[in-house]
């Protein structure tokens, strides 16, 4: 089975994502281990109260290990919550809050060296898609955020077009799998290693109606779900969309 990792961005307060965690762990008891829930950092300490295989994932972190960073985040706070997976290079934070390719390399770096499992987002704006150049701007953002990684064993991408995220107007499934083939084998040239395994998840307005269509495409090991996570009933169902 594939991945299904919700985004909740910034939404749910501690108590909503309690009453969202009581519902829907039972509903995927069996699939927990391909779930993982990136919630911001201040309601991390929920999951404590909830047993599971699931991931936990932490929506942002700061590279530096500790300091004068008012208002950040590091990793080994997030260790201590049970966080095993982050988000890099998310289209809103390099969009809303001006994260440039060189932090999301040192971000990315930092995260292996602490031992969180990055999740490296990367995806073309409408403009580059329309201009022909999508593929050229994925390689960049893949050649800017792998540029300082030595030798890895594995890695998860989410390829997420910024047009289709939140905007109802996915990617076909058919461009999809093209562009994750492509990831795979660019990521693969860039570290240098055939070995390597690479997973790319598929994100930008995937709901319970497309999500069966996406997975059922080789190259697309997985979904990043936004919007649609934020219900468990209609999160639990694309849980188990491809089963
Ligand atoms: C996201 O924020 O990562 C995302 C894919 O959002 P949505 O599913 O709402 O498009």
């Amino acid at each position: 089975m594939k991945l299904k990792f919700a985004n909740f961005k910034m939404n749910m307060t501690a108590s909503g994502l309690r009453s969202y965690l009581s519902a829907i762990l039972p509903e995927i008891k069996e699939y927990e281990k391909q779930v993982a829930f990136f919630t911001p950092c201040v309601n991390l300490f929920v999951f404590r109260d909830f047993e599971g295989e699931f991931g936990i994932g932490a929506q942002n972190f700061y590279f530096e290990e500790k300091g004068a960073f008012t208002g950040e985040v590091s990793l080994s706070m997030l260790k201590e919550l049970n966080v095993s997976l982050a988000l890099v290079g998310h289209s809103e934070r390099r969009q809303i809050f001006g994260e440039s390719n060189e932090l999301i390399g040192k971000k990315l770096s930092a995260a292996l060296k602490a031992g969180i499992e990055p999740v490296l987002c990367i995806g073309e704006s409408l403009e580059e898609r329309q201009a022909g150049v999508a593929f050229e701007v994925i390689k960049s953002q893949l050649r800017l955020a792998l540029g300082n990684v030595d030798k890895l064993k594995s890695l998860i991408i989410a390829y997420e077009p910024i047009w289709a995220i939140g905007s109802g107007n996915p990617a076909s499934p058919e461009d999809a799998e093209k562009m994750h083939g492509f990831i795979k084998e660019t990521v693969k040239s860039i570290l240098e290693s055939s070995e390597l395994s690479v997973k790319v998840l598929y994100g930008g307005s995937v709901n319970l109606e497309n999500a069966g269509e996406f997975l059922k495409m080789p190259n697309v090991d997985g979904l990043l779900v936004g919007g649609a996570s934020l219900d468990p009933a209609k999160f639990a169902k694309i849980v188990k969309a491809d089963c």
